[in-house]
């Protein structure tokens, strides 16, 4: 048998919790009916760390994240922590873990379960069977590139700067990430600048294609300027299997790309780093959706985005994508049978829990592998 998988949670403030308590049902269902198991450790992270540790990530806790096959996140941040200094903010732990274990390919797939096609504001042809997935370039681009500031000129005025910048290698180890994924889905990689008007478009493009040229052959390639794609995605989504771009861009599309499917409670994401000397690569999953406050604590969450981000992990982190597709299936039959939480409820559904949705997705894994 393979050697345990180890895991940190950090499930974080308001629903984070209680999503948390639905996937871990799961983990421990993996743990006792498949062949992959788990070592798993639990930790906080946001508020939940600053009312134990006053800071939001103790190091402590980095400490782990930094040894851990993968790090699976909740939600963090609540209107208790709202006044609190900039550097102290439930966010910043957050920040800390995507900084410091330098996850540079942030991954958002938008897929569309057939049962929640009317949740979308587009045409049901236009999302049915949408899979699609957004590689993000996370740590770089205009969001921290250097000269930076707000200053005063002679006449008076004022000036903001921003420098939009990429180097070679920042730019070839998120396309590699792309052109790995695609060749795990429908083997097609469009890769988004502006190469028109923006000179980092223009070494964007290229290096994209050299290392396509080089590294990539088997994959299909194609080049689109930004403008176009966050028209085509609402126009034609289907079109696109993976899409890569740099962060800016990828910040906007990639919130584009997540509406099509409809619900904040169902989106899914990835943050990878580099592959370190023993093999593994450093890397954190999380929900998109954040700790709504305004339902924490009420069992009313909805646990899917955060159960999908774990099969997301098997399938990204352990390359265990037959476990991953169960998880996938198991959701896609609850959905299937009318089992909705309140945020992706509809007319002729039944209204579940966060524990009801929990039970459901095991009844259905347990279905599944019968
Ligand atoms: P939010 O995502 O927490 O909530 C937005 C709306 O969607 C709310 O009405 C909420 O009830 C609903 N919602 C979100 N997730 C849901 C789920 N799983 N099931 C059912 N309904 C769900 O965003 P917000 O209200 O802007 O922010 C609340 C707090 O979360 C703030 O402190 C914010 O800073 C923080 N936040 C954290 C993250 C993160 O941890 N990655 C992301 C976004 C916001």
């Amino acid at each position: 048998m393979a050697s345990n998988k180890k895991l940190l949670v950090l499930p974080g403030d308001g629903i984070g919790p209680e999503v948390m308590r639905e996937v871990r049902r799961v983990v421990d269902w993996f743990d006792k009916r498949q062949a992959v198991r788990f070592d798993l450790e639990e930790d906080l992270v946001g508020g939940a760390a600053i009312d134990a540790h006053g800071v939001p990530l103790a190091d402590a806790t980095m400490e782990k994240a930094m040894n851990v096959d993968a790090v699976l996140l909740g939600a963090v941040g609540g209107p208790q922590w709202d006044n609190l200094d900039f550097n102290i903010k439930p966010e910043r732990g957050l920040l800390r873990l995507r900084k410091e274990m330098e996850l540079f390919a942030n991954l958002r797939p938008a897929l569309c379960f057939d049962a929640l096609v009317d949740a979308s504001t587009l045409k049901p042809e236009i999302v049915s069977g949408l899979d699609i997935m957004i590689v993000r370039e996370l740590t770089g681009g205009v969001y921290f590139g250097e000269p930076r500031g707000i200053e005063e000129l002679p006449s008076g005025e004022r000036r903001g700067i921003n420098t939009q910048v990429y180097t070679t290698s920042e730019i070839k180890r998120v396309a590699a990430v792309a052109f790995d994924l695609a060749r795990k889905r429908d083997n097609r990689v469009c890769s988004v600048e502006k190469a028109n008007v923006m000179e980092s478009g223009v070494l964007w493009r290229d290096e994209v294609t050299k290392l396509h040229d080089a590294e990539f052959k088997d994959v299909e390639l194609s080049h689109m300027y930004a403008d176009n794609c966050s028209m085509q995605l609402v126009r034609a989504p289907k079109q696109f299997d993976v899409i890569v771009t740099d962060n800016l861009f990828g910040d906007m599309l990639s919130d584009t790309a997540a509406m099509l499917t409809g619900s904040l409670g169902m989106l899914p994401s990835a943050s990878l780093g580099d592959i370190d000397e023993t093999g593994r690569r450093k890397a954190m999953y999380e929900p998109v959706h954040g700790s709504a406050p305004d339902i924490a604590g009420e069992d009313k969450a909805n646990p899917l985005a955060t159960l999908l981000s774990f099969a997301m992990m098997l399938r990204y982190s352990f390359d265990l994508g037959e476990d991953a597709d169960l998880i996938e299936t198991a959701v896609k039959n609850v959905l299937n049978e009318g089992k909705r939480t309140g945020d992706i409820v509809a007319p002729g559904a039944t209204m579940v829990s966060t524990t009801g949705m929990g039970d459901a997705v095991l009844s259905a894994l347990d279905h599944l592998a019968a």
